[in-house]
């Protein structure tokens, strides 16, 4: 299981400069030509028909995948980049953001991929038992430039595009600066922003956040526990609770849309009928809550003695927090969790949540009736394997399975 390659360095970069400014590329396929490009715009070369075509239509920046057709065809383009194959995936509208002087780049977005991502900041003021992106305090302020660069190049007809970190309220009012860029040039999309919370506590951050004017925009907050400091403790920070808690507050009394995310392992899961009970009763009026299964990467790999747990061993637990949820008018959904490992009465809740780049199914699977609705796995870090897993038959097949059918 080997998840898609979303960074790394290309082999060459020609023609852009060696100095320190960034570049953000959106690719456009050969096709037959007639382009309208920007300054923006790379063309894909695959062969040389493609190359053909490029260089008749005056195609500036080239992006070869292929180094044979690189040697032999780019000397006709003023720009041009070569990637190695394990970006052959890269397709029309897609974008990278390019270090011409250290040829580092990372993947921004995919087109045909409905998981796109958006990393903010590598920073945190958390430090979360099983962050799946432990921060590092750099200085990477220049992503929130690339990011707002990269947004007007974006399929204004993509569904959902995701903002992640580190924390991305750190740098609240840069980032909520980009989000209005959003707002404004991805006026039917969906807009998911994972943070901590904490910076809600402050009323400017929230007022900040409420006028970027949007009802495409969510907040996806973690509570881990309803008792404070094992809360805190799994975040490794003091008073994030009782902050965190307020944050949310803060939100909806603005009408700000909020996601409440409880991911799952040895501290959390053993709690998790408390901590639903506590939400169903303070927190009612969230908008969804997510309960998610345990991405075994990061923090997680250097805690995993601590953190796993055999999702079989809370199975029933899990069924009763969701019950709780959804007889209180809480929409709860489970993430990231095999359909084999849950109660069928809790399948309706089931999402298929991993991200398509990182999403990957047992061999066993390909026995499996539920395979095409089944979440799978995580094919970063280091897999642990349930007890439970079990390729269904085809009687498990039930008409009404997914979230979306509710
Ligand atoms: S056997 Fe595989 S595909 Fe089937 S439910 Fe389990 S994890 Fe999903």
């Amino acid at each position: 299981m080997t998840p898609l390659t979303l960074w790394g360095q290309a082999l060459a970069v020609e023609g852009m400069g060696g100095g320190e400014s960034r570049a953000v590329l959106r690719f456009r396929a050969a096709g037959s030509g007639g382009y309208h490009l920007d300054e923006h715009d790379a063309v894909l070369i695959h062969n040389a028909d493609d190359a053909e075509i490029a260089r008749a239509a005056g195609v500036q920046t080239a992006v070869f995948v292929a180094r044979d057709i690189a040697a032999s065809h780019g000397y006709v383009f003023p720009r041009r980049v070569s990637l190695p194959a394990n970006f052959d995936y890269l397709g029309d509208g897609d974008i990278i953001g390019l270090n011409p002087r250290s040829r580092n780049l990372r993947v921004l977005y995919r087109r045909s991929s409905s998981h796109n991502s958006i990393l903010v900041t590598e920073r945190c003021n958390h430090y979360c038992l099983m962050c799946s992106q432990p921060p590092r305090d750099i200085d990477d302020g220049w992503i929130l430039d690339e990011i707002a660069e990269c947004l007007p190049l974006i399929d204004p007809t993509t569904r959902s595009i995701g903002f992640t970190g580190g924390e991305p309220l750190l740098e609240w009012r840069r980032f909520t600066r980009l989000l209005s860029i959003a707002r404004t040039t991805l006026p039917e999309t969906e807009i998911h922003v994972l943070t901590n919370g904490r910076g809600f506590a402050s009323p400017e951050v929230v007022a900040a956040w409420a006028a970027v004017g949007s009802t495409k925009l969510c907040a996806g907050i973690p509570i881990y526990s309803a008792v404070d400091h094992i809360h805190d403790y799994v975040v490794q920070a003091r008073d994030a609770f009782d902050e965190t808690v307020l944050g949310i507050l803060r939100l909806k009394d603005k009408d700000q849309r909020v996601e409440i995310r409880v991911v799952l392992h040895g501290i959390t899961a053993p709690r998790i009928v408390e901590t639903c009970s506590w939400i169903a009763r303070n927190l009612p009026f969230v908008d969804h809550v997510a309960l998610m299964g345990l991405e075994n990467t990061g923090f997680a790999l250097a805690n995993q003695d601590l953190l796993w747990v055999d999702p079989l061993d809370y199975r029933s637990d899990l069924t009763a927090a969701v019950g709780i949820l959804s007889s209180a008018g809480v929409k709860v959904s489970v993430y990231n969790l095999p359909l084999c490992l849950l109660d069928r009465e809790i399948w309706p809740f089931a999402v298929q949540s991993i991200s398509d780049w990182k999403n990957a199914y047992l061999p066993i699977c390909g026995t499996c009736a539920v395979r095409d609705r089944c979440a799978g796995f995580f094919s970063t870090g280091r897999m642990r394997e349930s007890r439970g897993i079990l390729p269904l038959p085809p009687e498990s097949l039930p008409a009404r399975l997914s979230a979306m059918e509710r």
